[in-house]
């Protein structure tokens, strides 16, 4: 019974018959009208392009959770807010938070209290995940269910240990796409935001980590299944360091909106410095062409280790292989989303056996490093947005004492996103000078 509560299962007819407990509910997985539209993920879909030879539909949509047809019945236990029972739940956290983030974590457990949803706008090393112990500490106490969900697979892996060891007594269930543990119930839940699409009606509160963070952005079966697997009396906090402007928009009349402009350490943001670069797309071609690159990276490597972003793979593998021919092979690499050994690069990197680490934007969120610079190649490429360029520049001077850690951004044309990156970083660090005075 224990696997249907909050879940949406699915079954089909010939066994939902077999299922005699008043405490199941149970729905078609699809509602036929002019559309089909799929239950499980909110996709609305042609008949005709989604019909089988036997009459019955399908959804294409989901098809990677489990296939699904008309035929299927979506089977979940609904828990009542009534059979929530208070309960001693200790926080084993032994930190403590910072003025400013303790009365801003005070705000949200008022919002939270009132029945309100909030956003927490704080910038890169601030130490927000601490701030939501207290948060989610309130809800498991007072026998609710709690998820921490990220779009990031890699942002999950690093809060699992966190949660564990600040709630060392609660059983604590992680899940994503490549887990080995299989789903049981738990009070407190950390996964993936696509693992919610397996939920219904589940959690009286759901933290989005990074929500702002692609595969979520955008994807509006992602955002189906996050309502979907919030209790109705659920309520919601996102967490991100660069909400984009329509999520903003989205929440502002509803929700409590936070910001904390201040980091931990409560140094101010690096502001990215941009430096003009006429041929960076093929500086790798020629050592001419890579001069000013070399001569900017060595001026880095004196202070800090390196993380160098670049717009695609194919040219992060070229300017890796031509940078090689400068350094000893053995501290520089490279690394991408697709890479066998990301985890051990990483690593390795954390333990300063590499100085110069080429990567995609897969590091430009979810990862600490202490003692690095960055350099941007291309900031003015589309895939560099204002949320990736400022989440990039939040990589340097997140951790331990200042080694004058440095933002370059090499551009050959100026963009909105570069203007408004820059602008923000400056804002951010004016409003946390305004706060510290105050
Ligand atoms: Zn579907």
């Amino acid at each position: 019974m224990e696997e249907f509560i909050g879940r949406q299962v699915v079954l089909s007819q010939a066994r939902v018959q077999e299922l005699n407990d008043p405490h199941f509910y149970i729905r078609p997985a699809m509602s036929i009208e002019k559309h089909v539209t799929c239950q499980r993920c909110g996709s609305q879909l042609a008949k005709a392009e989604h019909r089988l030879p036997s009459g019955k539909y399908f959804c294409s949509v989901c098809l990677k959770f489990g296939k699904l047809t008309s035929d299927d019945r979506l089977v979940s236990i609904i828990e009542s807010p009534d059979s929530q029972l208070p309960r001693e739940v200790l926080l084993t956290w032994q930190g403590s938070l910072t003025t400013l983030q303790q009365t801003i974590t005070d705000r949200l457990l008022q919002s939270l209290q009132a029945g309100r949803d909030s956003l927490l706008w704080a910038v890169t090393g601030s130490g927000k995940t601490e701030m939501i112990f207290p948060l989610i500490h309130s809800v498991l106490a007072k026998g609710g269910r709690v998820c921490v969900t990220s779009p990031r697979i890699d942002v999950c892996r690093e809060l699992y240990p966190r949660l564990k060891s600040a709630f060392v007594l609660e059983t604590v269930l992680l899940l994503h796409g490549n887990s080995e543990e299989s789903y049981c119930y738990r009070k407190l839940t950390i996964c993936t935001t696509h693992q919610l699409l397996h939920f219904y009606q589940a959690f009286d509160l759901i933290i989005v980590d990074e929500i702002d963070a692609f595969p979520y952005e955008g994807d509006q079966m992602l955002r189906y299944g996050l309502k979907q697997a919030l209790h109705l009396n659920g309520r919601l906090i996102y967490l991100t360091a660069t909400p984009p402007l329509h999520l903003i928009r989205e929440v502002e009349a509803t929700f409590a909106i936070e910001k904390l402009p201040v980091r931990f350490h409560k140094r101010p943001l690096i502001v990215p410095e941009c430096h003009w670069y006429l041929r960076w797309e093929s500086c790798y071609k020629k050592p001419s062409r890579m001069k000013k690159f070399l001569k900017l990276l060595r001026e880095l490597l004196q202070d800090n280790d390196v993380l160098v972003f670049c717009p695609s793979l194919s040219y992060m593998d070229a300017l890796c292989r031509a940078t090689s021919r400068f350094f000893a092979a053995d501290i520089i690499t490279s690394v991408h989303a697709e890479d066998e050994n990301r985890k051990e690069k990483v690593e390795k990197m954390r333990q300063k056996k590499y100085r110069i680490l080429f990567t995609s934007t897969i590091l430009e969120r979810g990862v600490t490093f202490e003692r690095v610079s960055v350099i941007v190649m291309g900031a003015n490429h589309a895939v560099f947005s204002k949320s990736a360029l400022v989440q990039i520049a939040g990589r340097v001077d997140r951790k331990g004492a200042y080694h004058h850690g440095r933002v370059l951004f090499f551009y050959n044309q100026n963009t909105q996103a570069m203007r408004q990156a820059k602008k923000e970083i400056k804002e951010m660090n004016a409003l946390a000078k305004k706060v510290g005075d105050t």
